[in-house]
């Protein structure tokens, strides 16, 4: 029971080991070197393989980049391009890659608009469809009117005529009554 708390204090001292935390410095310190090297008051990238030599090219064969050594030895052959060249020309496509996309972000937003135009020329054909239908049964229904109205019409005339013939008729049965009942 008694040993307990020293145990826990010696485990604690152990993770806060200023031996252990030097060392991460030191591995990090030689990750953060590993690519860059000062040389000649300038910086320049090292070859991944001869750590002192700078690298001057990249191998295409490989997609790699080499120094001057490695193009003797390992890269010996192979299809090589000086960095700067190379640098250049993927500037070249970078900039080739942002023209690309400005492009096509206009042809987006065009055809957009193309769309926005066809929606809306749709939109008015369909009211123009709707207001021919309304025209149009508005016409017949005019139309229907006209020709009830006349058949009406046509009927009455009839109607009259009839009538006038049977008026005649009457008149004439009365007044050949009259001169029967005079005889
Ligand atoms: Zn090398
Ligand atoms: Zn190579």
């Amino acid at each position: 029971m008694e040993m307990l708390p020293n145990v826990q204090r010696m485990s604690a001292e152990q993770n806060f080991s200023p031996q252990i935390q030097q060392q991460d410095i030191n591995q990090r310190a030689e990750f953060d070197n590993s690519g860059m090297n000062n040389f000649a008051g300038g910086q320049y990238t090292s070859c991944t393989r001869h750590i002192e030599k700078k690298v001057e090219y990249f191998c295409k064969t490989c997609s790699d980049t080499v120094c001057a050594r490695c193009i003797f030895d390992e890269h010996n052959g192979h299809e090589l391009v000086q960095i700067e060249d190379m640098a250049t020309s993927l500037k070249q496509n970078v900039l080739d890659l942002q023209k690309m996309i400005l492009n096509a972000s206009r042809l987006n937003e065009e055809n957009s608009k193309l769309l926005d135009q066809t929606r809306d020329e749709l939109a008015r054909l369909k009211q123009q469809q709707l207001k021919n239908i309304d025209k149009g049964f508005a016409d017949l229904f005019r139309k229907l009117d006209e020709k009830k109205m006349e058949l009406k019409a046509e009927f009455d005339k009839k109607f009259r005529s009839e009538e006038q013939r049977l008026l005649t008729k009457m008149s004439m049965i009365a007044s050949n009554f009259e001169e029967i009942t005079n005889i």
